[in-house]
């Protein structure tokens, strides 16, 4: 690598926020709406909108859903945790600060494993911690509104250590974090709603530095696709810097989506800016070890474990097991359609499923849960097609019509004329047929060319359209040409 030219590595760390699930707000009974469709300032009361005077309380669900994620992190739980006001102006927080956690955060120390291109990789959590959301702005013209539905809204912040040293890794690491939030029930993860946000913190340095680089922050990033370009930019245009003996200014960024740039928006805040203060209106958050074992237990099985477990027990690859247990959904379809007919091999459920499933679902952009097949009907089409009921082919239409349609395998099979032709008549008759039709061939295999039975047998099963008795065809084919042997034989 010439002198001109260094090349710098990237470290990541990322602050992953994510809107929890809960029935009702993090310090108020107000609901949770859908805050993109729900009519605005319809779900908001004094607490949420920061009247003077009124005072907040703590929503033990939405702890118990941060507890869930802290212990499925393997964090250290902190049997005291502190509020925090975090002050800063902004029309969308009405109070003038928002309630988070500072200096002593729910949960911190945990890990998460991702997958990368080199195997698995062990990515440190730094904290978990509880706040609330903002409301949103909507600017017009020559003036704003302000939608107060979203404030109050129960926040979590997961943030990683600087561990993640390609765009790669960050990637893997999001969607691990949101498959894991799902799996807990925790949070919607519609990415599309902006339920998941991230901050994306990155620095560069020469490959073998121990020290890390400066670092900027970039803000407001709600897709992976967002936080990926602006990554990407970001260590470009640092690497760029250095390489030109210019220093990185640590700053906060935005991402531009039109522009696909990071923007300056204003030198990298401090803590001290903040005035944090522990909040006056909230007592310290005592959270019982009890409750923790508690939580614990209830766990449900999680992506990993999920995984070994398959390869394990249904001998699927690793690559199936990974496909079949990144959605929690998927997952549990994949179980009720084993459950739903034990007795076919789980290979190929799962080779339906995320073979000829997932590209119906793909096609129409929805999930596992918005299709129309039940588990049981597609473990009842695997059966069938295994059976020879239906050929492959035939199987992926009526997948086509269950998926969008819904019924059973059989009530398709039946009205697309899909079902196996079976009667020895018809099928002796189509294999006269084709004899007759190609004497060349036949001769050639009474004169010893054996392979041409293959070929015979092709023109007969597309005869029946696919839909011929592979068995009989078979069969009556070998028996057919038997008798005209025997027929050469005798002349
Ligand atoms: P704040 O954003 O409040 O300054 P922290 O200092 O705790 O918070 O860091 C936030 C995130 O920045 C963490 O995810 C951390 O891993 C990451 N980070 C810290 N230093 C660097 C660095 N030099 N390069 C890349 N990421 C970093
Ligand atoms: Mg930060
Ligand atoms: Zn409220």
């Amino acid at each position: 690598m010439s002198e001109s030219s260094p090349v710098f590595e990237p470290v990541i760390g990322l602050e992953v926020h994510a809107e929890l699930l809960t029935r009702s707000k993090m310090f108020c009974g107000c609901r949770v709406v859908d805050s993109t469709t729900a009519e605005p300032n319809s779900a908001v009361c004094e607490i949420c909108t920061g009247m003077p005077g009124t005072l907040p309380v703590i929503n033990q669900r939405a702890v118990e859903f941060a507890l869930r994620v802290a212990l499925a992190l393997h964090c250290e739980i902190a049997p005291t945790s502190v509020f925090a006001r975090k002050n800063y102006f902004y029309p969308d927080l009405p109070k003038g600060y928002q309630i988070s956690q500072y200096e002593l955060p729910l949960a911190r120390d945990g890990w998460l494993d991702i997958d990368t291109e080199a195997g698995p990789k062990r990515i440190r959590i730094r904290r978990v911690h509880l706040e609330e959301d903002t409301g949103k702005l909507f600017h017009h013209a020559d003036y704003s509104l302000i939608d107060y539905n979203r404030s109050g809204v129960p926040l979590l912040e997961i943030v990683s250590e600087p561990d993640l040293y390609a765009v790669s890794e960050a990637y893997s690491y999001a969607t691990a974090l949101r498959s894991l939030l799902r799996y807990l029930q925790v949070s919607s993860g519609d990415m599309e709603k902006g339920v998941i946000r991230f901050e994306a913190n990155v620095s560069v340095r020469r490959p073998g530095d121990e020290a890390l680089g400066t670092r900027t922050e970039i803000k407001n990033l709600n897709s992976f696709r967002a936080m990926t370009r602006a990554l990407e930019y970001e260590i470009e245009r640092q690497s760029e810097h250095l390489a030109r003996g210019e220093p990185v200014v640590q700053e906060t960024v935005g991402w531009d989506e039109t522009r696909q740039a990071t923007v300056s928006q204003r030198s990298k805040e401090t803590a001290s800016d903040y005035r944090y203060f522990p909040e006056p209106d909230l007592p310290p958050l005592v959270v019982d070890p009890a409750w923790v074992s508690t939580v614990q237990a209830g766990l449900p099985e999680l992506a990993p474990e999920k995984r070994a477990r398959y390869q394990e027990q249904y001998e699927l690859t690793p690559y199936a097991a990974a496909l079949l247990t990144a959605e929690r959904a998927v997952a549990a379809f994949f179980e009720a359609a084993l459950a739903a007919k034990p007795e076919t091999e789980p290979a190929a459920i799962a080779n339906w499923i995320t073979g000829e499933l997932f590209s119906l679902l793909n096609q129409d952009d929805l999930e596992i849960d918005q299709s129309q097949v039940t588990p049981a009907a597609l473990a009842r089409l695997v059966a069938l097609v295994e059976a020879g009921q239906v050929n492959a082919n035939g199987g992926k239409a009526v997948l086509a019509e269950l998926h969008r349609q819904g019924d059973q395998p059989e009530t398709w099979i039946e009205r697309l004329g899909l079902s196996q032709i079976r009667d020895e008549r018809e099928i002796e008759a189509l294999v006269e047929q084709v004899l007759e039709e190609n004497p060349d061939q036949l001769e050639a295999y009474l004169a010893g060319k054996e392979a041409i039975q293959h070929w015979l047998f092709g023109q007969v099963m597309r005869a029946t359209s696919g839909r011929g008795d592979p068995q009989l065809i078979r069969q009556l084919l070998a028996a057919a040409l038997a008798a005209k042997q025997e027929h050469t034989a005798g002349e």
